[in-house]
């Protein structure tokens, strides 16, 4: 098996890619699956990964503001801007809800909760030199590796997170900050401001060093290599380690559920 387009590996899927390699290089191998004769499944959204993509709307219009001329910018526009966004994920990806958010009016409250937390809590102490910038970087032997940080400040990138419970993800801030200092960002400390998906949000701040989230980052771009060359020379879909624990091991959520890439999820009622 040989290709010569070059992959293009998010940010974002390196802490997925240690949650489950096989689902994570589904997604990243999907041409060359296709080539192979497997087709992923349309997945849908998760009620929390679209709450959060909807308050980063509010959040980012709100820092450029700051940037732009101190404030916040204006209240509603922030609101619209986020409910804008997730009506967009409804319509055209679905969105499938959960036991912290159980039906749209329950996410409808919440998104408006975590917009206004987020305003007048956490960005009052935020210093913003640049929003959502996205970067990228030739990382070698047909990678290319790209993200886009939520803000960076002087010497620090922050990352906003507004899951139902607080989730490590220090490989995707190493390699933001990796990517910075391609780019000749300094990098010295990585914030996550987290949010979490209740009633009455109180944030919450964690605080990462950038060398050790840049090794985790190095240390999992190192091994998606290795799999994918390992995978390309045998066909064999366990070049990718399997984890059916994951809490994303389902037919809504994994696009290889079920596909010839991956069989080792539980299969409730019927037989092989
Ligand atoms: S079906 Fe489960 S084990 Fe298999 S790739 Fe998907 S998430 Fe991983």
């Amino acid at each position: 098996m040989h290709t010569t387009e070059k992959i293009v590996i998010r940010s974002s899927s390196l802490p997925s890619y240690a949650d489950c390699s096989r689902r994570t290089a589904g997604k990243l191998l999907a041409k060359e699956l296709a080539a192979l004769g497997i087709t992923l499944r349309e997945t849908s959204q998760g009620v929390g990964a679209a709450l959060g993509s909807s308050t980063h709307q509010a959040a980012a219009y709100s820092l450029n503001s700051k940037i732009n001329d101190g404030s916040l910018g204006n209240a509603t526009q922030a609101m619209d801007l986020a409910f804008e966004l997730y009506h967009e994920i409804q319509k055209t990806e679905g969105i499938v809800y959960d036991g912290a958010t159980p039906t749209y009016d329950r996410a409808e409250l919440q998104l408006k909760t975590l917009v206004n937390t987020y305003r007048s809590k956490v960005a009052p102490g935020i210093t913003p030199v640049e929003v959502e910038v996205r970067l990228e970087a030739d990382i070698g032997d047909g990678f290319v590796l790209s993200g886009q940080f939520d803000v960076r400040e002087i010497e620090s990138i922050r990352d906003l997170k507004t899951g139902a419970a607080s989730r490590a993800h220090i490989s995707q801030y190493g390699s933001y900050a990796l990517l910075c200092r391609v780019h000749g960002r300094t990098v010295e400390q990585i914030v996550e401001d987290y949010l979490p998906r209740k009633k009455e949000p109180e944030p919450e701040y964690f605080y990462y060093d950038a060398e050790v989230a840049v090794n985790a980052a190095r240390a999992i771009l190192k091994r998606i290599k290795d799999d994918v060359a390992a995978f390309r020379e045998s066909g064999e879909p366990t070049s990718f380690i399997a984890n059916p624990q994951s809490m994303l091991c389902s037919d809504r959520f994994c696009p290889v559920w079920g596909t010839a890439f991956c069989r080792e999820h539980k299969n409730k009622g019927e037989k092989e």
